[in-house]
């Protein structure tokens, strides 16, 4: 009779097995996707309130791939972090991004959002890649480098992020009031941009917590002087509280959703004023 312990044991390692090689497949998926330029970036736009103008947009990375279909990047982006691919993957976006800056305005306040993820800053090469595959064109729209708050910002070198200032560069928190750090960051990065995450945007006249955090955020921006986006609006409701708020950003899918970069000009063109 064998023992349970031994039939477990076995059970186990062979889940893991499986696991590690329906893993080890997807990231190849990826390798793969890059390879065969199947990754497409979006743009969405962002709106001024103090002029009504389009004045930004974020780039947004998709993926349609011909052996899954659509994946989204919620699903990939994880994986290619925890793999040493994100690199790879911004790399990618950043020459798509500059390979199409003509559906943009010339115009040297117009903001282009590139997601990225700390590990690409920490470790200095951002700065190299910025330097070969976005100033070799002289861009003349204003980048603003995106970084998570849910990555840990605490550790980031400001020296890093010095540099990025000195180039010209912006720099946005993204998802600020989701992660779960002590702010002890915001000293030292000195961010341009806070991007309220849509869970605070969704909360505007619906839950009482959450919605004072959101005011909460646009205090601490005013305060310290950062520009303020909003992203996730998707109301009148709300887009009338964060005007009134003097949220200077607006995303969402109220004015649009996220659209090929080559649809980009034919939406400014036609787009209704707010
Ligand atoms: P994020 O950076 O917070 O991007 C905003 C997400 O909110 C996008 O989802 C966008 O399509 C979605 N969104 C915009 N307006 C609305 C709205 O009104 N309502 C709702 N419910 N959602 C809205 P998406 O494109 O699926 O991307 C998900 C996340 O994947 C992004 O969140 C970002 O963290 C990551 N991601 C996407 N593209 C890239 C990329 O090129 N590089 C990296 N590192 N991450 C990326
Ligand atoms: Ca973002
Ligand atoms: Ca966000
Ligand atoms: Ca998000």
């Amino acid at each position: 009779q064998l023992p349970l312990a031994l039939i477990l044991s076995t059970l186990l390692a062979w889940i893991a097995w499986l696991a590690t090689a329906g893993r080890m497949s997807f990231t190849w998926e990826i390798n793969l996707g890059i390879a065969a330029r199947e990754f497409e970036v979006f743009c969405q736009p962002l709106l001024n309130t103090r002029n009504n103008e389009c004045t930004g947009v974020e780039i947004l990375l998709r993926w349609n791939n011909p052996r899954q279909g659509w994946i989204s990047p919620d699903v990939f982006i994880p994986i290619a972090e925890d793999h040493n691919l994100i690199i790879p993957l911004t790399r990618y976006v950043i020459n798509e991004t500059v390979r199409n800056l003509a559906v943009f305005p010339p115009d040297h306040h117009f903001h282009i959002g590139i997601n990225v993820a700390a590990s690409h800053l920490r470790r200095g090469l951002l700065l190299k890649d910025l330097n070969r595959y976005w100033f070799d064109t002289n861009p003349i729209q204003q980048l603003v480098v995106e970084l998570t708050e849910r990555d840990a910002l605490d550790d980031i070198d400001y020296r890093l992020v010095r540099e990025l200032h000195r180039k010209g560069i912006k720099l946005a928190i993204d998802d600020f009031g989701t992660g779960n750090s002590s702010l002890s960051w915001l000293e030292k990065l000195r961010p341009d941009v806070l991007k309220i995450d849509k869970a605070f945007t969704g909360a505007i006249g619906t839950d009482a917590v959450n919605s004072t955090v959101t005011d909460i955020i646009i205090a601490l921006g005013q305060r310290l002087n950062i520009e303020l986006v909003a992203e996730g609006v998707e109301t009148e409701q709300q887009a009338t509280y964060l005007r009134q708020h003097n949220v200077l950003l607006l995303q969402g899918y109220l004015y649009a959703r996220p659209m090929p970069l080559a649809e980009f000009p034919l939406w400014l063109a036609q787009r209704t004023p707010l």
